[in-house]
């Protein structure tokens, strides 16, 4: 998961902007496969999707969320989650933990709806991330 957390940082994930810009045929559009009209891009899927907004959801957004400032891309995404030094290093490793999943896991999603055709529900994707967590 490391890996793809670093990818994530420094926009090394294939999103559909991403691949059309290396010259990359699409099938269908750029547009985000979560259906909301919005070009797909790595700040989009992680930060401003108003269907795959797993952030907003009460379990990450209202229970762990630290900041109420929206972030300007990924990097600050990533920092609110992890960088606070109100909380001890205990806190801070298991929200950046929290981060990390959530994001493996809305990638994961990501890729089942483009290449499964499955489409997004909150419940698979709460069991997957709970199961993660589990260390399941
Ligand atoms: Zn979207």
């Amino acid at each position: 998961m490391s890996l793809f957390v670093w990818r994530v940082l420094n926009k090394r994930i294939p999103t559909k902007d991403d691949l059309s810009c290396r010259g990359v045929a699409i099938p269908g559009t750029n547009y985000c496969v979560g259906g909301c009209s919005n070009e797909e891009s790595i700040s989009h899927l992680f930060l401003s999707c108003n269907i795959l907004d797993v952030f907003g959801i009460p379990f990450i957004g209202g229970w762990a969320y630290i900041s109420t400032a929206t972030p300007a891309n990924v990097m600050e995404q990533a920092q609110q989650f992890g960088g606070s030094s109100v909380f001890g290093k205990g806190i801070r490793l298991c929200l950046q933990v929290i981060w990390m999943t959530t994001i493996w896991v809305l990638w994961k999603e990501h890729n089942a709806m483009i290449f499964v055709m499955q489409s997004f529900h909150w419940t698979s994707y709460l069991s997957a991330l709970n199961s993660i967590l589990d260390g399941g």
